[in-house]
């Protein structure tokens, strides 16, 4: 027989006074990994970001406190050292502490601060990496990262430093030159600064571009654009956070490989 929930692998044990730092995945609740379920299902608190859908959130051990470190609603974020502090707050409180992010962890995800923190502090902690969405999105939008025929090197960037503005450490130009496909996170509100960058630095202002919003979730939507029309169809059609800006030949993939549009045609067959 096929059991219904998974397996008895040999977790780890939650201990009290830890801290599991952990990645939802992208937001469908099947591309959890087991470790980060096994978390859901032991943790006295979840400390959990704004990409941390409800669903998963359901799974979490009844009487499990639900704590939200994130955005709302317009109000500012808390601050990271608030949000690390807490952490070490929850740990001494000899609480099982589930830190849980959307994605992985440690991609864009201010893991590795926590962690610094929670070292500084002497907490004991483990990491439980996720699907990222720049790679698991995508693969639900039917654009492999890479692909023989198209790229030999994928650049993972984000569109937006600490201080909010389009990031300065980056070497835009170089990045336009030697990579062959581009995967932006958090750059719609500088998109079109990112793509008029790209296209001063020599990447042909026709190169494919899809903009993937909601990537896994029922709501995911998918545009297809150009590198000089993306931040006008942005406008155009309405887009709005989260979202992930792919930049290459790998979009072109896209028409034959977008298989949850074939499954929906099959089903309206
Ligand atoms: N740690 C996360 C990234 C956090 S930064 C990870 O590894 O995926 C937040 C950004 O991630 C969003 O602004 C968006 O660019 C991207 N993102 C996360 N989830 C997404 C989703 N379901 N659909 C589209 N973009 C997503």
């Amino acid at each position: 027989m096929i059991p219904s929930s998974p397996p008895s692998l040999p977790f780890p044990e939650f201990e009290p006074g830890w801290v599991w730092l952990a990645g939802a995945g992208p937001g469908d609740p099947g591309l959890l990994t087991l470790h980060a379920w096994h978390a859901l299902r032991h943790a006295d608190v979840i400390v959990y970001d704004a990409l941390v859908g409800p669903d998963i959130l359901g799974m979490a051990r009844e009487g499990c406190r639900l704590e939200f470190a994130g955005k709302r609603g317009g109000k500012p974020s808390p601050k990271q050292p608030d949000i690390s502090n807490r952490l070490v707050q929850l740990a001494r409180d000899g609480l099982r502490v589930l830190r849980l992010k959307g994605g992985d962890p440690f991609v864009f995800g201010r893991g590795g601060e926590e962690a610094l923190t929670l070292v500084e502090h002497h907490i004991p902690f483990r990491v439980i990496p996720g699907i990222t969405a720049g790679i698991g999105g995508l693969a639900y939008a039917g654009i492999p990262v890479t692909h023989r025929d198209t790229n030999h090197a994928v650049t993972f960037m984000t569109g937006h430093s600490a201080s909010g503005l389009v990031p300065d450490t980056i070497d835009w130009a170089a990045v336009a030159r030697g990579s062959q496909v581009i995967v932006l996170y958090m750059a719609l509100k500088h998109l079109r600064t990112i793509a008029g960058n790209f296209i001063s630095a020599g990447r042909p202002a026709d190169q494919a571009v899809a903009i993937v919003t909601n990537a896994t979730l029922p709501n995911q939507h998918v545009l297809e654009t150009t590198l000089e029309r993306c931040a006008d169809d942005v406008a155009a059609n309405g887009i709005e956070p989260p979202a992930l800006v792919v930049v290459g030949d790998v979009v072109l993939l896209r028409p034959a490989l977008d298989w949850i549009g074939a499954m929906s045609h099959r089903a309206g067959d």
